[in-house]
């Protein structure tokens, strides 16, 4: 295995650089070849009064920063629970997966990136959360399948479950052609329908997420169909 910070020494500089800078209680260290970000992050209102801290540790994936790194409280403020969008490996639930490369560029994107745009909002919500009585929830991200679908529905403006599932369809192909019948059911050809909305998302969600997507989809119409079936 091949890991970003063996490889890229000037990245992994700029990184540790950066974190010392802008986040002077959080340090750099590597475990198990792999690159973590221990301490505890302050999260803090727009005129900079501190609403909370939490103990973190982020651990930075081998292949950083073509996937994003993971977040686990390890202070034991937050139940870590699905509703409080915690995954079942225990890491935090940041963003739906097929929407990560909306916020994150594999280029561009840099470590504080991860934390201004992923960790704190994380945090916030927590905050929000606990002081409402979980009355945030839907302010959330979306979540699991049914989040996934509400994403889709969004971004296509439609309530209709087809059209959403011809779409992830599509996004799992390694290319779209022109001449295929657009997903939305016009009947015409994607290329005088709904072609610019197709590759603006083509380019942006990568097919393997989508196919984890469309797994699942196909899983649900698949337990639907059961039970009907043995209800009749
Ligand atoms: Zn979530
Ligand atoms: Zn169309």
């Amino acid at each position: 295995m091949e890991y970003w910070h063996l490889k890229n020494k000037e990245l992994f500089d700029l990184f540790k650089k950066k974190i010392d800078e802008e986040y002077p209680t959080l340090i750099v260290l590597v475990v198990d070849n792999l690159v973590n970000i221990k301490g505890t992050i302050r999260i803090k209102d727009d005129k900079k009064i501190i609403l909370n801290s939490y103990s973190i540790n982020i651990v930075v994936p081998h292949n950083f920063p073509h996937e994003i790194p993971k977040l686990y409280e390890v202070g034991g403020k937050i139940p870590l629970i699905p509703d409080r969008h915690f995954e079942n490996d225990g890491s935090a639930c940041l963003c739906l997966r097929d929407e990560v490369f909306l916020y994150w560029n594999e280029e561009k994107s840099t470590v504080i990136d991860f934390i201004k745009f992923f960790v704190e909002p994380f945090f916030h919500w927590q905050i929000e959360y606990e002081a409402s009585g979980g009355q945030n929830k839907d302010n959330a991200h979306a979540h699991g399948l049914m989040g996934a679908i509400n994403f889709y529905k969004n971004i296509l403006g439609t309530d209709d479950v087809k059209v959403v599932y011809k779409f992830i369809e599509y996004l799992t192909k390694k290319k779209v052609k022109k001449h295929w019948p657009c997903f939305c059911g016009s009947g015409q050809q994607i290329r005088y329908c709904h072609f610019d909305l197709m590759k603006y998302y083509k380019q942006k969600i990568r097919s393997k997420d989508a196919k984890k997507t469309l797994d699942n989809f196909k899983r649900m119409i698949e337990i639907i169909r059961n039970n009907k079936e043995k209800k009749e």
